[in-house]
């Protein structure tokens, strides 16, 4: 049998170090052994999914030193790789789901399941469709259809017993299908779930084992029915643990940058970002902590991962990058490195015309311009409190800006313009004092180049992190509060 897997993203956000993790072992798994590794982009969500973030996603992997044998950048004679290319295929098998009787159409209105949820969470029943369509009969089906009723579709599900599996790190799994809701395949305007066309693709592209993150566990029972009423060969599952912040939370980009974006905006070695990634529950036979891709490639055996929460640790990861700056990199190519980075002729022109209107001499550029290559900037507490408000106002100006700068799609001076305005607007706080911790927060100083054009020049990742640091220096928002000041921010808006 070929080896092959895959690594299917969604283009929803930033590309996330989970996915370079996860990527990182699929692809180390099949090439080990002679294998393909393919990758395959789920954008069946249309209403969150963005050919930019696709983009990122790709270019991230690239950059970390990853790569695919068919992908949609790359073909392949499986394709389309893009799910959004394939509708047609998902339609025809969902079909055939119902004439087999596997699969019924769902006439409920959104408003009838709204009543159904809220009912079963009054009640404390398990939440889940209660098989209202699963029986109707041929003639109130012909009639709904020909009245053009809306519909989607959706699996049958035993009610009864267990879904028993076996996970190569996990050994036997059982899950009891009263757990598993009857999940819509198809949705209203004909476009897939994940569910239904994530199995269609795996197995049509011939995925050999599908290795992906624990939170995957609960949705294997569906997968499985699925395989079993196509009467296809079941792939073999692997789940791999989730990567986790230093408090073993699940890793989140509230705790720790999760964005490989910021990790390059910082200036980590792709080589060492990601030799770390292969040290998330996995461990060389002699333990070593410092390898690259090819000798984790020759060593590698999957069996080596251990299910206790592998901890994304940045002063870890920093650590790493130190000893690969200075044990595989000569001064000419630590040079090279940093060019390539951020100390190049690209960086100066796009500071230049703000910088100019303030310089007198040369030198004066290191103090203007060096927040733009730092990491986080040296500033404390006192320096955001010297913009003069009361720390809760403070707390909730970085916050609000936080969420709304989360929001913008297109990171660009106007979208960064907009959003902090119409924070300080519905926070009624002149445009001014508003911005006055945000220059600090962003770039060290009140007297630099407007706070948007620096975010512009920073980027998304960066700006939002040092926002976020800021946030920490104050002392940090705790759960309690984060929830109150949640609930204001819906207000504003
Ligand atoms: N599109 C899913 C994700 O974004 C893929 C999950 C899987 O590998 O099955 O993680």
């Amino acid at each position: 049998m070929t080896i092959r897997t895959r690594i299917a993203p969604s283009p929803t956000g930033d590309p996330h170090v989970g996915t370079a993790y996860v990527a990182l072992f699929n692809m180390v798994f099949a090439r080990s052994q002679g294998g393909q590794f393919l990758l395959r982009i789920e954008d069946t969500d249309q209403t969150r999914s963005t050919p930019e973030s696709e983009q990122a996603i790709l270019d991230a992997l690239s950059w970390l030193g990853l790569n695919w044998d068919e992908g949609p950048d790359v073909g392949g004679d499986k394709g389309p790789y893009r799910q959004s290319e394939r509708s047609d295929i998902y339609a025809k098998y969902a079909n055939e789901l119902i004439e087999k009787g596997y699969a019924f159409r769902c006439f409920c209105t959104p408003k009838r399941l709204d009543e159904l949820r809220a009912t079963q969470m009054q009640e404390k029943k398990p939440l889940g469709y209660d098989g209202h369509c699963e029986n109707l009969s041929e003639d109130e089906i012909a009639e709904r259809l020909a009245n053009n009723e809306p519909y989607v579709v959706r699996m049958k599900v035993p009610r009864e017993g267990q879904c028993t599996f076996n996970d190569m790190l996990r050994g036997e799994i059982s899950i009891d299908w009263a757990q598993v809701d009857m999940q819509i395949l198809l949705k209203a305007d004909g476009m897939p779930t994940y569910h239904l066309a994530n199995v269609v693709d795996d197995h049509l592209m011939e995925i050999s084992h599908v290795i992906r993150g624990e939170e995957w566990i609960n949705s294997a029972p569906k997968h499985i029915l699925l395989y079993q009423y196509f009467g296809w060969e079941l792939p073999v599952f692997c789940h791999l643990p989730l990567l986790r912040n230093v408090d073993k939370s699940k890793l989140s980009k509230r705790k720790n940058p999760t964005s490989i974006l910021y990790y390059q905006r910082m200036g980590y070695l792709a080589e060492a970002l990601l030799n770390y990634l292969g040290r998330m529950g996995w461990s060389m036979p002699d333990e070593r902590e410092k390898f690259t891709l090819d000798e984790m490639m020759a060593e590698f055996d999957i069996q080596r991962v251990s299910l206790g929460g592998p901890v994304f640790d940045v002063e870890k990861l920093s650590w790493l990058n130190g000893l690969w700056i200075r044990e595989e990199l000569t001064d000419e190519q630590l040079a090279d490195r940093l060019h390539q980075w951020a100390l190049n002729r690209d960086t100066l022109l796009q500071f230049l015309p703000f910088a100019k209107q303030r310089m007198e001499t040369f030198s004066d550029i290191a103090p203007l311009g060096s927040y733009l290559v730092s990491g986080m900037l040296p500033i404390t507490a006192e320096d955001l409190q010297s913009a003069g408000m009361e720390d809760d106002q403070l707390l909730e100006v970085l916050q609000f800006a936080l969420w709304r700068l989360e929001a913008i799609q297109q990171w660009q001076r106007d979208n960064i313009f907009e959003a902090l305005k119409g924070t300080a607007d519905a926070m009624d706080i002149k445009l001014k004092p508003f911005l006055a911790p945000l220059f600090i927060a962003i770039a060290g100083s009140s007297s630099s180049i407007s706070v948007m054009d620096s975010m512009a020049l920073l980027g998304a990742d960066m700006s939002r992190a040092r926002l976020r640091f800021a946030i920490d220096l104050l002392g940090g928002i705790g759960k309690k509060k984060l929830k109150k000041m949640e609930k204001a921010y819906q207000q504003l808006n």
